[in-house]
């Protein structure tokens, strides 16, 4: 599912999950969340575009930066009622922030997590006082 999210158009960082403890409720909640958005119409009519051309391909035209042809101009067209249904209630697991104390600032910061762009063994988290990006190993 992430690599159509992604190639839809749904940012990094939205997909990322920070690794803790949830609440069984919480999960469940934003199981029945994805999973309606799974079968969903939208993501179906992105799917039949998605599945016509490799992902690998996809891949290449993003590291090539290709843009404008036609399946790409589809995704594109199509993408925009499953982002709006991806923009509905989702649920703060989606949401990849948490407050934390920043070593660096020393200050009790909001930081963001997204997966690392061309390595999946690490994430990365950052600051959003002093920027400050820190690795963390899985
Ligand atoms: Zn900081």
């Amino acid at each position: 599912m992430k690599p159509l999210l992604l190639g839809a158009g749904v940012p990094e960082h939205q997909l990322f999950i920070i690794s803790k403890t949830y609440k069984t409720k919480t999960l469940a909640t934003a199981f029945d969340w994805l999973h309606d958005l799974f079968m969903s119409q939208q993501y179906g009519d992105c799917l039949i575009v998605w599945r016509s051309v490799e992902p690998e391909t996809w891949e290449r035209y993003r590291l090539l930066d290709v843009q404008g042809l036609t399946e790409q101009r589809l995704l594109i067209e199509k993408s925009k009622p499953l982002i709006r249904l991806w923009k509905n209630k989702r649920p703060r697991l989606f949401m990849n922030r948490q407050k934390e104390l920043c070593p660096e600032c020393e200050e009790t910061a909001v930081f963001t997590y997204e997966t690392h762009q061309y390595d999946d063994l690490f994430y990365i988290k950052e600051c959003t006082i002093c920027n400050k990006v820190y690795r963390i190993d899985k």
